[in-house]
């Protein structure tokens, strides 16, 4: 049977404190104990139903945590401060000195300054690979190896990664296989194919207003639970907890979810084909040119579309900026990092959100100084929007009239 994320969502039935149709908020760090036993039993976690402190978790934290558990058919998540607090200290869960991690080497720049720079003080060690070759991630896995790591839709050259390839070679070698599911909430259900624990910024497509920032690690009740241990839990000690004012927001926003995101891929498709009938070169999973457009049809759920992000290369830097800005002087949308917004964002990565990336590893994933990398806003007449890009094309001369 097929997967129905939204479904879902829209099944996750609350009550409020006082009958409201939203769970009331819990304006709470700590939280009182009938009885001083009680208080014992929550410190060693078979309290059900108590909260101890919010760090552990909260009322609207557990909320929150629930619907994306109930989008990625895991058993449970635990929400975080940040996309990063959740992926740090997801990987600090699952690796420890010696141990030893395959990646895409196409993954968002802040996770790749982690795995390069910032864990090997630790001694976790990172294989960088082709995400996109089976054969290159099974030859880097060693004896060490605990985890293969990837983003389902690669940031920012959009690769795709076959999850239902990578999950048999993960089962094969013992591994858990991770996936930061940023680019394609419910267009791509991991789990379903596969995957052992997904990753989310929330910041992006998922809270989808850019008033703030979230992460969530979607996974078994075994991972959360042991995260979350006051002994020696990852997320409890290292504590990037999220605010429950925050996900409370968050959870609301989640409820329109499945409509953003139709809307931002036929936006998306709309304008990569059209950029492409330009002769632009054009990266986006919904066009057959696509190296792997195909193995995106056989993991999506359909009703979604290829998503909100498409990749432009102008060829060159200078050009690339002038486009960018001459688009957000014809307000078509923010030069500006990020994704998932309801107007078009644009940057250009090779300065921006890969710039940990040294030049000579961006050039050799294919990650040029032209590229612009769109998350394509929700805008209702897309045909306009296209036309005065085209102006703004031939305004900076990387097309003729
Ligand atoms: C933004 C992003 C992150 C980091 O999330 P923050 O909320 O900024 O900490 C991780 N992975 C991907 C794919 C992202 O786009």
């Amino acid at each position: 049977m097929k997967f129905k994320p939204a479904n879902k969502i829209q099944d996750l039935q609350y009550f409020g404190e006082f009958g409201g149709v939203n769970p009331s908020i819990s304006d709470s760090a700590t939280y009182s104990f009938l009885t001083a036993n009680k208080m014992l039993d929550a410190f060693e976690g078979d309290a059900e139903g108590c909260y101890l402190y919010s760090r552990y978790t909260s009322p609207s934290n557990m909320y929150l945590g629930e619907a994306l558990a109930a989008m990625e058919n895991t058993e449970t998540a635990n929400v975080a401060g940040s996309g990063m607090g959740a992926i740090t200290t997801t990987l600090m869960h699952f690796c420890g000195a010696g141990d030893h991690i395959v990646s895409s080497r196409t993954i968002y720049g802040g996770t790749y300054a982690f795995l390069k720079n910032f864990v090997p003080r630790f001694k976790i060690d990172t294989s960088f690979v082709d995400i996109t070759s089976l054969e290159k991630v099974e030859a880097a896995i060693n004896k060490n190896t605990k985890v293969i790591y990837c983003e389902a839709v690669s940031n920012p050259l959009l690769e795709v990664a076959d999850i239902i390839g990578l999950s048999a070679i993960a089962k094969k070698h013992n591994l858990k296989l991770l996936v930061d599911n940023t680019f394609s909430p419910m267009i791509i259900s991991p789990v379903k194919l596969g995957a052992d624990v997904v990753l989310h910024s929330l910041t992006k497509f998922i809270n989808g207003t850019n008033d703030t920032m979230g992460g969530v690690v979607c996974g078994s009740k075994e991972l959360i639970n042991a995260m979350r241990s006051v002994i020696d839990g990852s997320a409890m000690l290292l504590g990037p907890s999220m605010d429950s004012l925050r996900a409370a927001s968050i959870l609301k926003n989640m409820r329109t979810l499945h409509l953003r995101i139709k809307q931002h891929s036929k936006n998306a498709l709309y304008l990569a084909e059209h950029f492409e009938k330009l002769g632009l070169r054009t990266v986006y999973p919904g066009l057959a040119s696509h190296p792997s457009h195909h193995i995106f049809k056989n993991m999506m759920n359909k009703e979604y579309g290829f998503g909100g992000l498409l990749t432009l290369d102008v060829g060159s830097l200078a050009k690339a900026n002038k486009l960018m800005e001459s688009m957000q002087g014809k307000n078509l949308g923010y030069l500006a990092v990020s994704l998932g917004f309801y107007k078009t964002l644009f940057s250009a990565p090779g300065t921006s959100t890969s710039s940990e990336i040294p030049d000579d590893e961006q050039k050799e994933m294919g990650l040029t100084d032209g590229i612009i990398r769109f998350s394509i806003g929700l805008d209702n007449d897309i045909e306009r929007t296209f036309k005065l890009m085209r102006e703004c094309m031939v305004s900076v001369g990387i097309i003729e009239n």
